[in-house]
């Protein structure tokens, strides 16, 4: 395997082979990590938040669970996770998220860091917009509110994906300066296999 370091506030993207499994490491903990997720040979078929939760039933999936795609399809499957506490309610943080919410104007966010590093392999921004949020805890109020919390990860704490199709795979270091991750932005590691072209916006 290759360990690869994403600086606080960047973007890598790889393609993974049908089989083949990575790593996400938050390495200094209660650090966010976006991911995203596309069919290799098709790629306007992505990794779909909504029918995600859908297939599984539930809005928090850990060890055993699978991200679905836009189109219902297997994608990837999480078969370990340190840390059991990942969001699929909200869309990436952006630029006028972070300048509307955060108090960060002109700033890039995950989903502008995401869609920088898939360009080498023509993956548009407009297909970049739902996302696994790694180490992301989110609840839910009254069954209505959603609200963010600090993570829970501690340093170290790693979550192994394998995939289930041949795909295009990208994953950001969150930018928010906020509760999301815990007041400080921190970088992310990421683990893919000996060989793997990594593509990143540093
Ligand atoms: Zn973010």
């Amino acid at each position: 395997m290759i360990e690869q370091r994403i600086p606080e506030k960047r973007g890598i993207a790889f393609r993974i082979d049908d089989g083949d499994t990575f790593e996400v490491i938050d390495p200094r903990g209660r650090q966010v990590a976006d991911l995203v997720a596309f069919n290799a040979d098709a790629p306007t078929e992505r990794f779909s938040s909504k029918y995600s939760y859908r297939r599984n039933s539930k809005v928090r999936i850990t060890t055993g669970d699978t991200l679905y795609t836009t189109e219902g399809r297997e994608i990837l499957t999480i078969i370990e996770d340190d840390c059991g506490v990942h969001d699929l309610l909200y869309a990436p943080c952006n630029h006028w998220v972070l300048d509307d919410y955060y108090d960060q104007p002109d700033e890039n966010g995950c989903r502008e860091n995401l869609s920088e590093a898939l360009a080498p392999l023509n993956v548009g921004e407009e297909l970049v917009h739902s996302t696994l949020n790694i180490f992301m805890k989110s609840t839910i109020a009254e069954q209505t509110y959603i609200d963010i919390r600090e993570p829970v990860s501690e340093p170290g704490d790693t979550v192994k994906f394998c995939a289930e199709q041949d795909a295009f795979v990208a994953i950001s270091s969150c930018a928010g300066e906020s509760v999301v991750n815990a007041g400080e932005t921190k970088p992310i590691d990421v683990c893919v296999p000996d060989g793997t072209e990594v593509h990143a916006n540093f």
